[in-house]
């Protein structure tokens, strides 16, 4: 604007009774964006502003440790399962194993030890994997590979954990799978296989098929505590064969 121009606006302004004008503060926009006052007015947006991408929190810090995952769940009371525990159960055995096996939650037995698959089921299952492994020819102990639940405190009466409670607690089993990196997981149980693979079919549809969970192949096979149920024995034998395709696909 040039000084003539100026001076008219401020006559004009003074006319009006405005005795003070202002001077702005120093822009730091370069003189050449800022438009002339008499320039063209821009063309109206037609679309909305560009917005930045934020970045949310990653669900599993890098460099994620077991140890680490169960100094965050503390003494967890962020589900009601809290009430009624006696001991929180993490999980058990290699945290560099290629094979994770996840249940459904804590019985008696476990919430009393705080250790997973320690009762009747728990036997079982140990007589599974190491019996298996060595009919196999694979020589492999309980304590070689890892155990943990969908939930980590034992529901009221061993119901099955509500999809709240499983919600909550799933984010540290995420954690777990993820810090440990297994080559395959199996689940056990349609608790752990919903949890697992967001599939709503029963174990019998399910079993003998991989699916993935975040990459990770996952096989589904009957849980333990099925399988000791008399009438069960070709779910028994289905069972037999499911841990031998994952143990093969594992270790060979
Ligand atoms: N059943 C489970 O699902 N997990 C256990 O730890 C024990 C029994």
């Amino acid at each position: 604007m040039d000084t003539d121009l100026l001076r008219k606006y401020l006559e004009f302004y003074q006319d009006l009774g405005i005795k003070t004008v202002y001077q702005p503060v120093v822009s730091t926009i370069p003189a050449a964006v800022i438009p002339e006052i008499d320039a063209p007015m821009p063309p109206p947006r037609t679309h909305a502003p560009k917005v930045q991408p934020v970045e949310l929190p990653p669900l599993a810090p890098a460099g994620d440790t077991l140890f680490q995952i169960l100094t965050d769940i503390g003494d967890c009371r962020r589900c009601r399962l809290h009430e009624g525990r006696n001991k929180l159960v993490f999980g058990v055995g290699n945290e560099h194993s290629p094979l994770v096996f996840v249940g459904e939650g804590p019985g008696a037995d476990e919430d009393e030890q705080g250790i997973p698959f320690v009762g009747r089921a728990g036997q079982l299952l140990t007589q599974m994997i190491e019996n298996t492994a060595k009919k196999e020819g694979i020589p492999l102990l309980r304590e070689q590979v890892y155990i943990c639940n969908v939930v980590k405190c034992r529901p009221p009466g061993n119901r099955t954990p509500e999809a709240d409670e499983m919600e909550i607690c799933g984010q540290f089993l995420y954690r777990q799978l993820l810090a440990i990196r297994p080559k395959a997981i199996c689940a056990l149980g349609g608790t752990a296989a919903r949890a697992l693979t967001g599939h709503k079919e029963g174990v019998t549809k399910m079993r003998g098929k991989w699916f993935k969970w975040n990459e990770i192949p996952v096989i589904v096979t009957y849980h333990p505590s099925f399988l000791l149920r008399a009438y069960n024995q070709n779910a028994k034998r289905e069972a037999w064969e499911d841990l031998k395709r994952v143990l093969h696909f594992v270790y060979d």
